[in-house]
């Protein structure tokens, strides 16, 4: 196994995508992975769902928050975060939208782009971990990634790539069992690093972007949810399940997005390396 980076800072952006990609076709000889045969035509979330999200949003991260890390991270700035979470969720929505980018705090990626690649931010890039292939070596409802580039199932994997791709410095990757670990996982980000703009990028269901944006804007935190295809979560009961691990289906990063993301992290690898 493993961890060294694809990525080389010596070597060109499309250098090391390319070695990246030459790799790829031995690796699918070696193990072909079960993919979709065709996309699901589902919709975001079913109208039945959309009734009262915001409420079903607060009631199920209060009742569902094991350990109370949720409670005790608002509890740090219990002022500063009542405000601005009231100040989201009384706003129709807690974003604005191009395609498959939701945007929190931004208005677009331009703007986004001008924070990747300034001094003082830290990104934190996240994937839900229902888009790991269904072989994932790491299994999949687990917040581990061994993104071994030597293993075939990771070389085929888009969360590797993304993985190999990002500069260690000022990079928070995270892989994403449930929403309280993202939470947990935010505050602890943004609480310890006081002297940093957090930013984000978070590969989610639509109803969970919708649900969950006004946590993120409380917080204070500016970036984009990236919108999942595939076998998505679009009622509560599909959620409540795959927030316990029960996600036989497979959700994807449709291919444009999945350029557009890379666009963006090769904007912070660029920047990294001048
Ligand atoms: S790179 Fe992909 S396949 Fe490999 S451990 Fe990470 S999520 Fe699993």
């Amino acid at each position: 196994m493993t961890k060294l980076k694809m990525w080389q800072p010596k070597k060109s952006w499309e250098e090391n995508e390319e070695s990246w990609d030459q790799g790829v076709p031995a690796a699918q000889k070696q193990q072909k992975l079960k993919t979709l045969k065709t996309l699901p035509k589902m919709p975001g979330m079913t109208p039945q769902t959309a009734k009262n999200l915001k409420w079903k949003s607060l009631k199920y991260m209060l009742t569902h928050d094991k350990g109370f890390h949720i409670l005790k991270g608002f509890l740090r700035h219990p002022i500063r975060y009542g405000r601005e979470f009231f100040k989201s969720a009384f706003q129709s929505k807690p974003f604005s939208r191009k395609g498959d980018f939701f945007y929190y705090g931004i208005k677009s990626i331009d703007e986004f782009e001008e924070l990747l690649t300034q001094e003082d931010t830290l990104f934190v890039i996240g994937f839900s971990y229902c888009h790991k292939p269904l072989e994932c070596p790491s299994g999949r409802f687990t917040d581990a990634c061994i993104h071994d580039s030597n293993n075939p199932v990771c070389r085929q994997c888009f969360i590797g790539k993304c993985i190999h791709a990002l500069p260690e410095e000022g990079s928070v990757p995270l892989l994403i069992p449930t929403i309280h670990y993202i939470g947990k996982e935010i505050f602890d980000v943004v609480h310890n690093n006081p002297d940093k703009r957090v930013i984000f990028m978070i590969t989610a269901c639509e109803m969970t972007l919708e649900m969950f944006g006004d946590w993120g804007n409380m917080v204070g935190i500016h970036g984009i949810g990236v919108r999942l295809d595939g076998r998505i979560c679009n009622t509560m009961r599909a959620f409540e399940l795959s927030e316990n691990g029960v996600k036989p289906g497979l959700t994807v990063v449709l291919d444009d997005t999945q350029k557009k993301m890379l666009d963006l992290i090769r904007k912070r690898w660029k920047h990294s390396d001048s």
